[in-house]
């Protein structure tokens, strides 16, 4: 999806700033994910000046922004889930034992943590999320799969704050289990997004025509995603992967 991250911090007042060079953007943008981690998206070629400048000019909104997020990282833990991909509501019970999760009925999740460990309870939650996208999520990839005849080795589920997906060249697909919390086109979108890039490792006119082919709609669902952090609880969010 996005650029890969450049891996390069740019200290903006109060919080790192991550620079993103990206070859088909004109403007530059900032974004605060939930969790606070700040990018600023930049036009290949555009001045560390030029990027300290727009930082300066934006520090309040984006001292705004971080504040706000690190108040939703005093999460609730959920009692129950309702995931718009599969349109199925989960009840969440919790209780103390050996940390894990189990499904002890039909969309009934038990989360077992020691007592008072949210951090644990959060841990078995997210685990159990990764197990639920395996079970619920990758037979309508493989479906996907042999619609389009865009065909992979392997899927990996990651959590990950800024991410959507991304295919490497063995053929493995790693997919964000965040998904899960989209509504089922904008899935799907992000399925044949990812497959695309089994024929071509860019975004080049011809990924985007073979995108097309299988999804006419592809403008507004890739807004859609773009736009589909929102939808994801903190719980999930909140911090990144053990
Ligand atoms: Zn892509």
């Amino acid at each position: 999806m996005a650029a890969e991250p450049q891996g390069e911090l740019f200290k903006s007042a109060v919080v790192p700033v991550e620079i993103r060079e990206h070859a088909r953007v004109r403007r530059l943008t900032v974004r605060v994910y939930p969790g606070g981690r700040v990018t600023v998206t930049v036009p290949k070629g555009t001045s560390p000046a030029q990027v300290q400048r727009f930082v300066t000019r934006h520090q309040d909104w984006i001292s705004r922004k971080v504040a706000q997020f690190s108040l939703d990282e005093d999460y609730e833990l959920p009692t129950s889930i309702e995931l718009p991909s599969t349109g199925d509501t989960w009840i969440v019970h919790y209780r103390s034992g050996r940390p894990g999760f189990r499904v002890v009925a039909d969309r009934v999740l038990e989360i077992r943590h020691a007592d008072e460990d949210r951090e644990m309870a959060h841990r078995a939650l997210a685990a159990w999320a990764i197990a639920e996208a395996r079970r619920s999520l990758e037979p309508w990839l493989a479906a996907v799969s042999a619609e389009t005849g865009l065909v992979y080795r392997d899927v990996h589920w990651r959590r990950q704050r800024t991410r959507w997906g991304s295919y490497s060249r063995s053929g493995t697909l790693s997919l964000n289990v965040a998904v899960l919390f989209q509504p089922p086109e904008v899935v799907r979108y992000l399925f044949v997004h990812e497959l695309s890039h089994t024929r071509h490792m860019n975004h080049s006119a011809s990924f985007w025509k073979l995108v097309e082919s299988h999804e006419p709609d592809y403008r507004s669902l890739d807004r859609q995603l773009t736009e589909g952090w929102r939808l994801v609880p903190s719980w999930l969010t909140a911090r990144p992967s053990p």
